[in-house]
């Protein structure tokens, strides 16, 4: 296990992570101050020139002798993310090897995505050639969540690297001992510290953000994503603020119930709920929703959070989020909700039993903000049409669900959401070509596929004349004739428009 101090030895300058299951310290590490991170940035920069001025095949060849490494170690990350975060060993692999899968997609394709390329220069330009290419920003700085701390996290870091770029890492203050191992293996097999990390608490993430990075790409809650985006508004730093979810799940009455009732169970369950596009809302067509309801109580009952070692929910990661979970299922009762599984006492002292919750008013705070815990609130709809009003109602916007046999897409389309996934449940986050963000209070901007590769990078527009204009328009030569021709050109290209 890495700690970069015997654990327990904690001092003004370290903090201790602990694991959540038993509240043991796993790890004791720094407390980055603005100088240390100052610093990290300043190394990140002279390592990024040399990073960034390497082929796409280069870098893919570096990037792929981590990739070799991280997944021959996989049993090792795992460990230490169980440790940290409580969460079961299998879900941990599982984690794991969807960022490796990630890691290689964006090492593979950023060649192909992001290298310079013809484009048409239209008529008016026809002498031009007119190419782009996505030119890397610099250094990224990357403020990492407890709940994915791989996954997530690597969202960023993979593509932010494949596309150029070094990084400087902070890792949420309970998960520090998986960002520090991701650097270790990275500097085991890259020879220039292109990706670095830094450890602390909230402090060094702002010091971070007003670091003069090029760009932060943020994993949390939307209040802290705020704060992200007014500290980097300062040195006017852009930002990708990946925030949370209140996801629904859709449940026409044509769908397979059973793989509805399983999408669900895990969607709300997995990771013990801790998951920014878990599924936290199900709506259910009022002629199915008797049977939906019996059977997904009937499997949800099989599920126990506990510390043992087959269990397969761990315990909530991070303390104050318990007062929230009971908070919200206070809530939904106090409005007329009931709890047809579990219920505030479901919420002990490290671990929350699964919770489902029926006629939960809408305004409820059970619907409204991200619970990040087992529960979900299941609601009768008379139709597709209101199960998509108040899916689309919430403030959130990440990702979603619709089971149905014929009008999934029919239902998907009118989401205003990032991501859907039909028949089945964040099956959108293990596909490495697309694209994984939200809308409103989930954020903007996009980590995966080609969107994620782009998001660090600009555009670097170019024209290159390749003979003399037919009209010269550039100039101060210019001639009433020709102004006399650009007119004719506009009104045959685009006169007829509209009629
Ligand atoms: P936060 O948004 O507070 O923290 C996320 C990351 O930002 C952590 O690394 C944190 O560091 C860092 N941070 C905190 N303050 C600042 C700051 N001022 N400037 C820069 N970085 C900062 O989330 P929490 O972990 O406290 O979780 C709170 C809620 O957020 C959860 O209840 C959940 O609803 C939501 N959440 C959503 C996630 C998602 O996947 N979208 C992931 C995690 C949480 P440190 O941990 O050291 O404070």
């Amino acid at each position: 296990m890495t700690i970069t101090e015997p654990a327990g030895t904690r001092t003004a300058s370290t903090f201790d992570s602990l694991n959540p299951r038993t509240g043991a310290v796993v790890g004791t590490h720094p407390i980055a101050s603005a100088a240390d991170v100052e610093a990290a940035v300043a190394r990140a920069r002279t390592a990024a020139a040399w990073w960034g001025a390497l082929t796409f095949a280069e870098r893919k060849t570096r990037l792929n002798a981590w990739k070799g490494h991280l997944t021959r170690k996989i049993g090792e990350l795992a460990e230490i993310m169980e440790a940290e975060t409580g969460k079961p060993h299998g879900d941990a692999m599982l984690e794991c090897a969807l960022a490796i899968d990630h890691l290689s997609w964006a090492a593979g394709h950023a060649g192909k995505v992001l290298k310079r390329r013809k484009v048409p220069s239209g008529l008016v330009m026809a002498n031009q050639k007119a190419t782009v290419e996505f030119a890397p920003l610099g250094v990224i700085g990357v403020i990492g969540p407890w709940n994915y701390p791989v996954f997530t996290p690597m969202g960023s870091i993979a593509y932010a690297l494949a596309a150029g770029n070094a990084v400087v890492f902070k890792p949420s203050e309970y998960t520090p001992g998986v960002g520090i191992w991701l650097a270790q293996t990275f500097a085991e097999v890259i020879e220039k510290p292109v990706f670095q990390v830094v450890t602390g608490m909230g402090d060094t993430g702002a010091a971070l953000c007003r670091s003069g990075v090029n760009k932060v790409a943020f994993t949390g809650s939307t209040a802290t994503g705020k704060r992200v985006m007014a500290a980097a508004s300062e040195t006017l730093t852009p930002v990708l603020i990946e925030a949370g979810g209140k996801d629904a799940l859709i449940v026409d009455a044509d769908a397979d119930i059973e793989a509805a009732v399983d999408g669900a169970v895990w969607g709300a369950n997995a990771n013990a709920g801790q998951t920014c596009a878990g599924v936290e809302r199900v709506y259910v067509h009022e002629r199915v929703y008797d049977d939906f309801l019996t059977q997904v109580v009937a499997r949800t009952k099989e599920l126990h959070a506990t510390n043992d070692a087959g269990a397969k929910i761990g315990p909530i990661t991070m303390p104050s989020q318990l007062a929230i979970i009971r908070r919200h299922i206070d809530d939904a009762i106090a409005h007329g909700g009931k709890a047809v599984l579990g219920g505030p006492d479901s919420v002990g002292e490290r671990f929350v039993q699964p919770t489902i919750l029926v006629d939960v008013p809408e305004d409820s705070s059970a619907v409204t903000e991200e619970t990040f815990g087992p529960t979900m609130t299941v609601t009768k709809v008379k139709d597709m049409d209101e199960a998509v009003a108040l899916t689309n109602a919430s403030r959130y916007a990440l990702g979603s669900s619709v089971f149905s046999k014929r009008n999934g897409m029919k239902i998907a389309e009118q989401l205003r959401v990032g991501m859907t996934a039909i028949n089945g449940v964040i099956t959108f986050a293990g596909v490495p070509s697309l694209p994984f963000g939200g809308v409103g209070d989930s954020g903007f901007g996009r980590i995966h596929g080609p969107e994620g590769l782009k998001e660090f990078t600009y555009a670097h527009a170019i024209t290159n004349q390749r003979m003399k204009p037919l009209i010269a328009l550039t100039t101060f030569q210019r001639t009433e004739k020709a102004e006399e021709q650009l007119g004719k050109m506009i009104t045959m290209l685009h006169g007829r428009g509209g009629k």
